[in-house]
C-alpha cells in the first residue's frame, strides 16, 4: 500500500513536480516564438498595396482616385477579409502572409456575402 508521507509518496510527489515543471518550462520555451511569428503587417508602401491603392484607413482614401469608394467599405466587411469582426488586424487574401488593418481599404473591396 503506498503511503503519500512515505518516501516513495514523496518520491512520487517529487517527481509530478519535476514532470510538471518540465512541461511549464517547455510551453514557456514555445510561446515566445509563437509571439514572434505572427505575421508581420502591410505598409501602405508595399508594392501589393501602392498597386491596389490600398490605406490603413478608409478614410484616408482618394476620392478623386476612387471614385467607386464609399466610407462604409473597410477591409472589415470586405469578403476577402480573413479575421473576426472584432480583430484590429487580421490576413486579407489579397496580402499573401502580411495582415491589414479592419479600418482600411484596397480597391478590391468587395461585400461579405450576406
Ligand atoms: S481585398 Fe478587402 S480585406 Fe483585402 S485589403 Fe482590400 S479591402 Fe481590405
Amino acid at each position: 500500500m503506498t503511503d503519500r508521507n512515505s518516501e516513495g509518496g514523496r518520491g512520487a510527489s517529487r517527481r509530478e513536480f519535476v514532470g510538471r515543471a518540465a512541461g511549464g518550462a517547455c510551453l514557456l520555451a514555445v510561446l515566445p516564438v509563437r509571439v514572434l511569428a505572427a505575421p508581420p503587417r502591410a505598409e501602405e508602401s508595399d508594392e501589393t498595396a501602392v498597386q491596389l491603392g490600398y490605406r490603413h484607413d478608409t478614410k484616408s482614401v482618394d476620392k478623386k482616385k476612387y471614385p467607386r469608394h464609399a466610407a462604409t467599405q473597410e477591409c472589415v466587411n470586405c469578403a476577402m477579409w480573413q479575421g473576426t469582426p472584432a480583430d484590429a488586424w487580421a490576413g486579407c487574401a489579397m496580402f499573401g502572409r502580411k495582415q491589414i488593418a479592419a479600418k482600411g481599404w484596397c480597391q478590391a473591396w468587395a461585400p461579405k456575402p450576406a
